[in-house]
């Protein structure tokens, strides 16, 4: 049986009839929380048998979580089919300013979700890419893993908060459930969340770039570079032979975003590999006429990796050289270190492991 919650609104509207039906149950689906159709009391009792027959509603349950010293919570989710994958909540401190000069210290909530079961793309680095892939997972199994979080933490339905596709696998390889998922996050009617507090991580698919540019959703973009050279960048992600860094270029270039917004570039540096000034330079020359801003990543080394965490110094040097060149550029705070929910640290967990 499917979830509910792989459908659309207008996927709805054309089974269930009066469409105000299908406004309803997204209601009681993604503000009300509800866990059977019995509990939706504004729907006919007729109609919640039928749901009910049809459809199951939640395609995933919590199956552990972690909490890390800095407040970010990694949930491990367990699928229908016994396969299982994560989720990270992350909390930052985010700050409101209010016209009566008052100021209020609020969490700022980003939920990192997954859109796979492993990954295909198979990068160097990357310890999710170490698992292979295992499956593609549907528009309700993207959406449930927020719905999870918001109700675990007890967060209102309207609780303002950030979604990145920056979990286990590739979202461009999974873009036709990936885009089902951003519609009914962006739902008026369901969860509201804006494609605009949406962000789609990408290794760099080129022809999935124009695919989802062209759906014009409004999402932000932001494009795993990690390398200057294509040498470098290929050995590092081997889907740099399918796109290089020209290819991915002339596609971010096509992509329709918002006037007060930028394309993020990720750039996870290694020790001793792409750290140097040289690549900073060559970076500010690639972002050359692209609305860019580059966060900088510390790799998160684990013990098989064969990779290192840079110095800190390398990482200052790099982020003001491209400050002196009128980058914006960020340096991403390793959140949940210590619990292996930083990026590139999900991966599908056996049951003995998780226990
Ligand atoms: N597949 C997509 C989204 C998931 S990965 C992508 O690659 O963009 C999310 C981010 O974590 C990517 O920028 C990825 O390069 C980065 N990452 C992977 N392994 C990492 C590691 N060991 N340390 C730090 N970041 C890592
Ligand atoms: Fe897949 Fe992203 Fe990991 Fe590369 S970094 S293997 S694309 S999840």
């Amino acid at each position: 049986m499917q979830s509910i919650m792989d459908f659309t609104k207008s996927e709805l509207e054309a089974q269930i009839q009066p469409k105000f039906r299908v406004k309803q149950l997204f209601g009681w689906l993604y503000n009300r929380y509800a866990e059977s159709f019995e509990q939706m009391q504004n729907l006919p009792k007729k109609m919640q048998q039928q749901l009910a027959e049809e459809f199951i509603i939640n395609p995933l349950q919590i199956a552990a979580k972690q909490q890390s010293k800095d407040g970010s919570i990694k949930y491990l989710f367990k699928l229908r089919d016994g396969h299982s994958m994560e989720a990270v909540l992350l909390k930052m401190r985010g700050t409101e300013y209010h016209e009566d000069g008052s100021i209020k210290h609020l969490p700022r909530y980003t939920v990192c979700v997954s859109t796979q079961v492993g990954c295909k793309v198979g990068c160097a680095f990357c310890l999710t890419a170490k698992g292979g892939f295992v499956r593609d997972l549907t528009p309700g199994e993207i959406v449930a893993q927020v719905i999870a979080i918001k109700k675990d933490n007890g967060l209102e339905a309207n609780r303002k908060l950030n979604i990145v596709y920056m979990g286990m696998g590739e979202p461009l390889d999974n873009l036709e459930n990936l885009i089902k998922a951003i519609e009914i996050f962006k739902d008026p009617d369901g969860p509201a969340i804006a494609a605009g507090r949406q962000t789609v991580s990408t290794s760099g698919l080129g022809k999935q770039i124009y695919k989802l540019g062209s759906k014009d959703l409004g999402v932000n973009l932001a494009i795993s570079l990690h390398a200057v050279d294509d040498e470098l960048r290929t050995k590092l992600m081997p889907i740099n032979k399918a796109y290089n860094i020209e290819a991915v270029m002339e596609a971010v270039k096509a992509f329709p975003i918002n006037a007060r917004k930028r394309v993020m570039f990720e750039y996870l540096v290694i020790k001793g590999v792409n750290d140097d000034l040289k690549a900073a330079k060559k970076l500010v020359k690639l972002l050359h006429g692209i609305k860019a801003k580059v966060n900088l990543i510390y790799f998160n080394a684990y013990d098989e990796s064969g990779f290192q965490r840079p110095e800190e110094k390398d990482m200052v040097n790099f982020q003001e050289f491209l400050l002196s060149k009128g980058i914006t550029c960020t340096v991403r705070e390793s959140k949940g270190l210590d619990i292996s929910a930083a990026c590139g640290q999900l991966r599908e967990q056996k049951d003995e492991e998780s226990q």
